[in-house]
């Protein structure tokens, strides 16, 4: 569906049908020939001129639109020209354009990438696609497009509506994934610190993760220490997860021992309001007796540090 008689107007870079007269082109450069070696094209690379027709500009505008909430114009910011290809991902699967106010995360996360790779443009730029000439456009909008930029379109999108759907559904409770295959007694069902039994996540934040496992892996940080290390008394290798709190506390001091212990137990009692059950401790002093979860009996806790019974020591 393409023309090779060179036109006196540029291909739209969006849908490759004639661009509008009277604009000034916009200059792509390869950085590489398809089935070339980058370094080849390197000393002289080719460019295409392109410009853009009056459906793609106005649905453009609208990204820039959608961006900034001021009308008319194109700020030029990355996040328009990323939206600007999620529209025209719409544009091409026939869906309807989001409204103002719309939440256009989603659109950016599923839709940016298959959209800009749809693009009349991507045939030239970063890479010179093989029998591409700078003079072609197409006699119809996105008559370009393979079945496989098509099903990538139509997988970002069925995409988008997943996490729409997630959006009003309720938070999903993620429990520690299965201990990591290595040395030592797996411990699971709960954070190997605090031993809550699952972390709660939004819905749509799954959904944007790829899914429970995905978002099981995200969330729980695969941990191994020695028993005595977690406060326990007899040694042996545990293995296991922290939540997310306790992996922070494991991170801001470097390793796991009684000083991350504590200091996850005591953020976790200051951000659940019982900062002053804590007894006050002087410099150079530790609780005592708190010890990791995971060197308990191990009895289901149904909330972080369930087990924690203290008593301080200088
Ligand atoms: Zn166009
Ligand atoms: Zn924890």
């Amino acid at each position: 569906m393409t023309q090779n008689e060179a036109p006196t107007t540029p291909a739209c870079y969006s849908c490759g049908v004639q661009a509008e007269p009277g604009r000034r082109p916009m200059i792509f450069t390869a950085m590489s020939l398809e089935g070339q070696h980058p370094a080849l094209t390197h000393r002289n690379p080719p460019t295409v001129e392109l410009g853009e027709c009056s459906e793609c500009r106005s649905r453009h505008e609208l990204a820039s639109l959608l961006v900034t909430g001021k009308p008319n114009g194109r700020d030029g910011t990355v996040t328009t020209d990323r939206l600007g290809a999620a529209l025209d991902a719409l544009a091409i699967l026939g869906k309807p354009m989001p409204k103002q106010g719309e939440s256009i995360g989603p659109l950016l996360r599923h839709l940016t990438t298959p959209g800009s790779l749809a693009r009349w443009a991507a045939r030239y730029a970063p890479t010179w696609s093989r029998g591409a000439k700078a003079d072609e456009r197409n006699a119809e909008a996105w008559a370009h497009l393979s079945e496989e930029q098509r099903r990538a379109l139509r997988d970002g999108y069925s995409r988008v509506l997943a996490e729409r759907v997630a959006a009003s559904a309720p938070p999903v409770a993620l429990t520690p994934p299965p201990a990591d295959e290595g040395k030592g007694s797996p411990v699971e069902g709960g954070c190997l610190f605090c031993g809550v039994p699952a972390v709660a996540m939004e819905a749509q934040r799954v959904v944007a993760r790829g899914g429970v496992e995905q978002a099981r892996a995200d969330a729980w940080t695969p941990t191994s220490a020695d028993a005595t290390v977690l406060g326990g008394h007899s040694s042996g290798r545990l293995r296991g997860h922290l939540c997310p709190e306790c992996a922070d506390a494991k991170e801001a001091l470097g390793s796991v021992g009684a000083s991350a212990i504590e200091r996850a137990y005591t953020r976790h009692m200051r951000a659940t309001g019982r900062g002053d059950d804590l007894p006050s401790l002087g410099p150079g002093e530790h609780l005592s007796g708190l010890s990791a979860w995971a060197v308990t009996a191990r009895a289901g806790n149904l909330e972080a540090w369930q087990h924690a019974s203290l008593r301080h020591r200088a």
